[in-house]
């Protein structure tokens, strides 16, 4: 499969005439080749953007929310195909592809039309005047993305962006740039206005020379804390509008109150979805005390029951890593743990389903016995990888649950609701969820404190952030 750019209702060649292989997770053969675009072609891609804009910006909303419609029912169509793609793409499995990947793909662009469509401009009357505010388009907006959930994530920026009536440039990650396409194909097929939606494939320079131009308004950017570091220091002294969703070391605290099965399930869960390769991922478990060795005898059971094995199997549960080296990063963590004092319950070691040799495998790996102040229990490794930690208050479960740089989520598991309601509004992070996980409502804020980014998108906050509001003050006396 040769990708290719879409600029200006086109899909290219790069200018740049350079290509980089892309990986199969699970097999480590090649499955494709994708463009590393250079300056000429996110020029070009801007450039497009930029042309575009005056129309798409100037349309009625609900002219731009049929638009988003129209994409949605699209990728219904091709819902197999995203399933199929994103799990060839980045290793998962395709149950979860369908479930999650495909489904909010196609939600996210059915979400914001109904918001966009329902959008009406705000009035404030005073004793002489009136006050309208009215959202309006940003501009260019570039929009980047990373290779845990390539789609159901571009989906959740293009979706706002276009329907605001800004014009983007979207760079998805170097290492799953199929679904990216896949979306592409979708705009062109229903035809959307030539320029609103562009697309550079490249790696993170394509990436700095988007948020580095000054003809690019807006910045959102889904992805590691260190590279959010450096959009934040291309973009911020131009003053764009910037969005940075990143890192988590999120907690999950489990009370001795808890439903201990419905607890075990959640908590799995939350370690391990997509190979742990969720930002929101629970990967510090704090378990009280008094139910420690009950719960750890559950939960290494659960873990150690899950199936690993071949993404395109349905009845697979853990699929493989995305790359080598994102594997050898996870693994340096287990020496690391080692080192630091701890002990392995289970996993660890690399394991390689016989099929599939050369893919990145890694088994759901458990770790006890480590400090909360050690780097692997502080320290975000993006993997099937967890440490577990014994708390003996509520007190103390929200001291080390605050104890990271990051702040993003958090799940508590308890049956007193006012204590887990107590409890999580004591976490410094932006979502915490009780006796679940990963539940979401698209209509709240998403998005995280400290290390894990600034601002929040999702719902009305979306909406926000893909607009500027503009005042008008008439009088009338
Ligand atoms: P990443 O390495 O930071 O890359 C994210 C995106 O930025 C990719 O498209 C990447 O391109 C691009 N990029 C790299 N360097 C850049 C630069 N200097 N300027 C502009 N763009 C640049 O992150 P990742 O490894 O793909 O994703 C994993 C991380 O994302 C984890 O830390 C995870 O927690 C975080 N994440 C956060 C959320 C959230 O909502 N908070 C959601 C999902 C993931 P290339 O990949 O082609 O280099």
């Amino acid at each position: 499969m040769k990708l290719l750019n879409y600029i200006k209702g086109k899909f290219e060649e790069p200018e740049s005439a350079e290509w980089m292989d892309n990986l199969s997770p699970s097999t480590g053969k090649v499955i494709g080749s994708v463009p590393l675009s250079g300056e000429s072609d996110v020029k070009l891609a801007i450039a497009a953007a930029r042309e575009a804009l005056p129309e798409w910006s100037g349309m009625d909303p609900s002219g731009r929310a049929e638009w988003l419609d129209r994409i949605a029912d699209c990728l219904e169509e091709k819902f197999e195909e995203i399933a199929y793609l994103e799990s060839l793409d980045t290793g998962k499995p395709i149950s979860l592809a369908r479930s999650v990947d495909a489904t909010r793909s196609v939600s996210n662009f059915r979400f914001f039309s109904k918001m966009i469509r329902d959008m009406e401009d705000e009035i404030y009357e005073m004793e002489d005047a009136t006050n309208i505010v009215k959202l309006r388009a940003v501009g260019v907006g570039a929009l980047i993305t990373p290779w845990n959930l390539p789609l159901y994530l571009l989906s959740w920026k293009v979706a706002p962006a276009i329907g605001m009536g800004n014009t983007v440039v979207c760079k998805p990650s170097e290492l799953t740039p199929l679904t990216a396409d896949l979306l592409m194909r979708v705009i062109d097929e229903v035809g959307l206005p030539s320029g609103v939606v562009n697309l550079v494939h490249g790696n993170g320079n394509s990436g700095s020379m988007l948020t580095g131009s000054p003809d690019v308004d807006l910045v959102s950017f889904t992805g590691g804390t260190s590279t959010g570091a450096k959009v934040a220091q291309s973009a911020s002294p131009q003053f764009k509008k910037l969005s940075l969703e990143l890192g988590g070391k999120n907690a999950s605290i489990v009370f001795s109150d808890c439903d201990l099965e419905e607890t075990v399930k959640g908590v799995t869960r939350a370690a391990f979805l997509n190979q742990g390769q969720v930002c929101l991922c629970g990967s510090r478990i704090l378990v009280e005390d008094s139910i420690y060795d009950r719960f750890m005898e559950m939960f290494v059971e659960s873990v150690e029951s899950m199936v690993i094995g071949d993404p395109m199997d349905d009845d697979t549960e853990l699929g493989a890593l995305i790359s080598k080296q994102h594997l050898q990063k996870v693994q340096g963590y287990v020496s690391l743990a080692l080192e630091e004092g701890g002990q392995i319950v289970t996993g660890g070691e690399p394991c390689l389903p016989k099929e599939l040799e050369g893919g990145n495998w890694m088994s759901p790996t458990v770790i006890t016995g480590l400090g909360t102040e050690t780097r692997c229990s502080t320290e975000e490794v993006f993997g099937p990888f967890v440490t577990v930690h014994r708390f003996n208050s509520e007190h103390e479960a929200i001291e080390i649950a605050n104890n990271t740089r990051y702040g993003l989520a958090g799940s508590i598991w308890t049956m007193d609701l006012e204590k887990g309601r107590r409890v999580a509004e004591n976490i410094h992070s932006g979502m915490v969820w009780v006796n679940t996980w990963l539940h979401r409502d698209l209509r709240v804020p998403f998005g995280g404190v400290k290390d894990s980014g600034v601002g929040r998108e999702g719902g009305k906050w979306s909406l926000g952030f893909f607009s500027e509001p503009l005042n008008v003050c008439v009088r009338h006396d």
